[in-house]
């Protein structure tokens, strides 16, 4: 098959690496090149979700990254920073109650009880696209950047992944600041799922030197959320400095699950991953190559169709 994939974020690298592996002949097009959306905008861990349905793609998605990221057998792990209780945490994440979460983590202040979770691999935000994208070119797929579509032979199949620029999905904004604070753990105030995942807000999060999270429907002045965040952090870690900021929409689909699967004749997408793409796009990208392929039909909880998508609303949002 001949694939055009649209989109070269997480969810577009990894499906052209597997499809151009498969032997399909890959051109990747993106209005503003390689991570250029939440893939190169988010803040840089791969987790397992702990809540909600997305954790069954995690373990694959993990075992996918490891053949293109040098990662450890052992993760970073997540302290969740004033929760005192683990319940709802699955018990494979071995969550722990940490009674003063400065024992474990030196740049938390000390006082502040946690729960630790064994889930969390620090990779910087660009990291794993890059990884997939290198990994896409390898095996012969194409890049074209800019605003002009490239030329396609008939009988194409395109495959949608533009992120919350797609069809039915909603833009839910998150701001990330760069500071000159680094933890070893994962760090995030109690309820932070909940946050990113659409209830909106601004609370403290801390992946390796990157500040976050913020959700907002509207796109915010991001210097004056990242001065928030910033003053938010005192309370957990002390006084930082911002050095960089950045802003970008997360991919939020009505039901948190992202589409994956045929939305019409030659016409297929994978979008809607939340505030978990980095963590679970690969997944996702090995079900849609299948598909594409004719190896397996996608799962019925990931089929665009329970939205009534179908061939009439596989075109893309302008940006
Ligand atoms: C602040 C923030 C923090 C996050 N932190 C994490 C995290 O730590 N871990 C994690 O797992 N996830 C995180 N996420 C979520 C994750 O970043 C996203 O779920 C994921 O990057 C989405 O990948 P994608 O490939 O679907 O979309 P994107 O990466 O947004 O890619 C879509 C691409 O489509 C292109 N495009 C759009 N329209 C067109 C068009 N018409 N033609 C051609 N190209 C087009 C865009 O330029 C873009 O490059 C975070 C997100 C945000 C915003």
């Amino acid at each position: 098959v001949d694939v055009l994939v649209v989109g070269a974020g997480i969810a577009g690298c990894s499906a052209a690496a597997l499809l151009a592996e498969a032997g399909a002949d890959v051109v990747v097009h993106d209005t503003k090149g390689v991570a250029a959306g939440a893939s190169g905008r988010n803040q840089g861990v791969l987790q397992h979700p702990v809540e909600g349905p997305l954790g069954e793609l995690f373990d694959e998605a993990l075992r996918l990254h490891r053949e293109v990221l040098d990662l450890p057998d052992a993760p970073d792990g997540i302290l969740m920073l004033g929760a005192t209780s683990t319940e709802g945490i699955p018990a494979a994440l071995r969550p722990e109650l940490v009674e003063d979460a400065a024992e474990v983590e030196p740049v938390v202040r000390p006082g502040i009880p946690a729960v630790r979770v064994d889930t969390g691999w620090i990779v910087g935000p660009q990291t794993a696209t890059r990884a997939w994208a290198r990994r896409a070119e390898r095996a012969g797929a194409r890049f074209v950047v800019g605003d002009e579509p490239p030329a396609t032979a008939a009988g194409t199949v395109t495959l949608i992944a533009t992120g919350a620029w797609t069809a039915g999905i909603t833009p839910l904004y998150g701001v990330t600041a760069d500071i000159d604070v680094r933890g070893g753990h994962v760090l995030e105030e109690a309820g932070t799922n909940a946050a990113v995942e659409g209830g909106g807000g601004e609370l403290f999060t801390l992946v390796g030197d990157v500040l976050g999270a913020s959700a907002s429907r509207e796109r915010p002045d991001q210097e004056a959320v990242a001065r928030r965040l910033a003053a938010r952090a005192e309370a957990f870690i002390g006084p930082v400095t911002v050095r960089a900021t950045r802003c970008c929409p997360r991919p939020l689909s009505p039901d948190g699950l992202p589409l994956v699967g045929r939305t019409g004749e030659r016409a297929y997408v994978c979008a809607g991953h939340g505030p978990w793409g980095i963590s679970v796009g690969p997944a996702t990208a090995r079900i849609v190559a299948d598909a594409i392929l004719g190896r397996a039909d996608p799962p019925e909880r990931l089929d665009p169709a329970r939205f009534g998508l179908q061939q009439a609303d596989r075109t893309v949002r302008g940006r």
